[in-house]
């Protein structure tokens, strides 16, 4: 990975200048919150949904008793463009924000955290993608016990187990159940099935992270008149559905093809949203929603 310039503890340094103690909480605890945004070059840069995941950064910071406040959009902005210059960045990329404490303490810190924004490089989807899932027997950890609303770093040990499992199982993903046995979501992306022309996904009550591209997907389904059922969704009728699809900012949309021995054809409805998506994430279209930030930089070509 190249190295790159981010911005740690209000200055410009390279990655590999970034430091941390290796007794602080977050290096013992994974007590850190943080969000993966997406930009994506076009004439202009464009920003996806950049103040709903500013917003849900806040709502971590709060949830996790950090005291501190997220930064403002301008000045984000202000640290993106600098770090678009410095990089010499000419591609998409996605950007990753996070807040940690960088002292030396304890999980039950009450420091005030310090954030580091940092560029990594991330090309959009190509439409022959897809993944193969497989249902695992670990589950999606209970929001009664740890919020599922909120990125923590600690919350993706849940994913790593879930993840291993899958390998070693010989798909590429898994599908995680929760503790009611209801499907809830994959490591890093929600899920979605079509059944007889019906756009179905697991409620927000199913211990899944309030996805802004599940948020995307469903208002781009509602605006072009498709039925959607958000709802406890059982295993049987998930591998019984006619196409799935899972979507996140770093997976976009990506079309599952097989479910443990299940096949999935890539259908017309998966085809419809993964170009609608594109679309919309370039800013040429949903327009709008207002779902987009132009950098005000001229990119090279
Ligand atoms: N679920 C989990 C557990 C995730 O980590 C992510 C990635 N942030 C998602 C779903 C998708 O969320 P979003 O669309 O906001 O990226």
């Amino acid at each position: 990975m190249k190295d790159y310039f981010i911005f740690y503890n209000n200055s410009f340094i390279k990655q590999s200048d970034a430091t941390l103690p290796v007794l602080s909480a977050s290096t013992q605890f994974g007590l850190n919150v943080f969000e993966g945004i997406r930009v994506y070059k076009e004439d202009y840069f464009y920003i996806f949904r950049l103040e709903d995941h500013l917003e849900r950064l806040n709502n971590s910071l709060n949830q996790i008793g950090f005291n501190a406040k997220v930064i403002s959009t301008k000045e984000f902005l202000e640290i993106i463009r600098e770090l678009i210059v410095l990089n010499k960045i000419n591609t998409d990329f996605s950007i990753r924000f996070t807040y940690l404490i960088n002292e030396i303490d304890s999980w039950s810190s009450n420091k005030c955290p310090v954030f580091f924004i940092a560029p990594l490089i991330k090309e959009r989807n190509s439409a022959d993608t897809f993944k193969t899932m497989v249902l695992t027997n670990t589950r999606r950890i209970s929001s009664l016990a740890m919020s599922t609303k909120i990125k923590c770093g600690a919350n993706y040990i849940n994913s790593r187990y879930a993840y291993l499992e899958a390998k070693s199982k010989g798909a590429d993903l898994p599908i995680l159940k929760n503790k009611d046995n209801f499907i809830s979501e994959s490591t890093g992306a929600c899920i979605f099935f079509i059944k007889k022309g019906v756009v179905i996904t697991p409620s927000l009550d199913s211990d899944i992270l309030e996805s802004i591209t599940r948020d995307t997907v469903i208002k781009i389904f509602q605006e072009n008149n498709y039925k959607i059922e958000q709802r406890h969704v059982y295993e049987e009728e998930l591998k019984k559905s006619d196409e799935i699809f899972i979507c996140g900012s770093a997976t976009e949309i990506t079309p599952v093809k097989l479910i443990e021995k299940v096949d999935f054809k890539i259908g017309d409805l998966t085809k419809f949203i993964f170009h609608e998506y594109q679309l919309a994430v370039a800013a040429k279209s949903y327009k709008n929603y207002g779902w987009t930030t132009k950098i005000d930089l001229k990119v090279n070509s």
